[in-house]
């Protein structure tokens, strides 16, 4: 779905034109929030332009990232599988990074923005629960007390990640409103903090949500792409030929993915949860079946109904089950510089199947939806590089691999 200005909106991103100083990506982002919310997102705002790039705060964060996070992670090369699937394949594995996966990039930078800004607590929300232990573990280093929220019917399908909150001292608060999942958890996180403005400090959990979140997020999760550009041409003297990453709200694609956007010659693919089938409220492929629309505060594509209503997704990846997408996603699609396709539930188990067997590592099922996609591209891109983004390890993952690949078949 390019854009008829797609030349335009590409030029403008190459130029760092975006978000613009309404936060937004051509006509996707903004602040869609009420008023009484306005006056704390202008102090976020500021607050990001103040230190974010400040010379001090990137120096702490760096140190951070190194001796606590376990920066930078490492680029792995995937002999049999490049073997099996005919290209050369690549991962970047933030499956090392500190709890597991790269949200811990995102939760540690924001809670030690948090910290310079002299905030006495955190809030935050979580869906599966991944976010919320990132955010617990960060808030327990930077020394600031932790509240999450999270559904009470994720509560129970994600009980590990419970525990695990709770023994990193978070405060863990059950939302048994709405549909008791991730965009019920996202309101009461927003409501505790519009209730506490300036003792309190947002941390969201991917790009999604107002300006100036989807630019923070981004600027955070970026670190993956710059390490992975440096290690593969170290490596290998020049550019992998495509880069992958699994969609959900967006966080580890576009923090892969960014610093590759001038670089004309590398495609770019971003994988979203095609679930069980294309038909809506049967996936979570927000960018392939989507249209406009707001949701949790920005302008982006949106699963929805006829009339405008947030569909159910459906996705075996609890990371990857979410209607919307970050705002600079749709705006990457509109401008024709990223493709966006779906893999499916099963496919993605079998690509999961395979990286455990041949490569020795056991990826998170989100994860395994850019192999699936990378399986496909392999086949019309014989010998070529393809950079996979390894967004987290499968560990977290068991109890449904025993219900699913694991489960003795009569
Ligand atoms: C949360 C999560 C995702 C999806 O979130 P994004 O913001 O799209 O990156 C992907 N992989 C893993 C391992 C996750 O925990």
């Amino acid at each position: 779905m390019k854009s008829d200005n797609a030349a335009q909106l590409l030029a403008d991103e190459l130029a760092g034109k975006f978000p613009d100083a309404r936060g937004r990506f051509g006509p996707f982002g903004g602040r869609y929030v009420p008023e009484t919310l306005f006056a704390a997102f202008e102090n976020l705002d500021a607050a990001v332009k103040q230190h974010l790039h400040a010379a001090d705060f990137q120096a702490e964060l760096a140190r951070e990232l190194a001796n606590w996070v376990g920066r930078p992670t490492a680029l792995t090369h995937a002999p049999k599988m490049s073997a099996a699937w005919g290209a050369e394949v690549w991962f970047k594995r933030e499956d090392l990074a500190h709890t597991g996966a790269h949200k811990i990039n995102n939760a540690l930078g924001q809670a030690l923005l948090a910290k310079r800004l002299g905030v006495k607590r955190i809030v935050a929300e979580t869906g599966a629960g991944q976010h919320g232990v990132a955010t617990a573990a960060a808030c327990a280093r930077v020394g600031l007390p932790c509240t999450v929220y999270m559904g009470s019917v994720d509560m129970e399908r994600q009980a590990p990640n419970v525990g695990r909150m709770k023994l990193l001292g978070a405060t863990v608060v059950p939302v048994t409103s709405g549909d008791q999942t991730l965009r019920a958890a996202i309101d009461e996180a927003f409501r505790d903090w519009v209730a506490n403005p300036t003792d309190t400090f947002y941390i969201i959990g991917s790009a999604v949500g107002p300006h100036p979140f989807p630019y923070l997020v981004r600027e955070l999760q970026s670190v993956i792409g710059k390490e992975a550009r440096r290690q593969f041409l170290e490596r290998t003297g020049k550019l992998p030929d495509a880069v992958m990453a699994c969609v959900g709200g967006g966080s580890n694609s576009i923090g892969l993915f960014h610093p590759f956007i001038g670089d004309a010659s590398v495609e770019i693919i971003g994988i979203e949860a095609g679930g069980t089938g294309d038909k809506l409220g049967h996936n979570a492929a927000t960018l392939a079946y989507g249209r406009p629309g707001v949701l949790h505060g920005a302008y982006s594509l949106l699963l929805q109904d006829a009339d405008g209503q947030i569909q159910e997704t459906h996705s075996v990846s609890a990371g990857l089950d979410y209607p919307g997408v970050g705002p600079e996603h749709s705006l990457l699609l509109w401008a024709g510089r990223v493709r966006y396709e779906a893999a499916t539930d099963d496919d993605s188990l079998a690509a999961l199947a395979e990286c455990c067997r041949l490569e020795g590592i056991l990826p998170a099922i989100e994860s395994a939806h850019a192999f699936a996609g990378a399986k496909r591209w392999a086949k019309s891109n014989p010998g070529k590089a393809v950079l996979i983004g390894l967004s987290g390890r499968g560990d977290k993952d068991m109890p449904t691999l025993q219900r699913t690949l694991l489960a003795v078949k009569e």
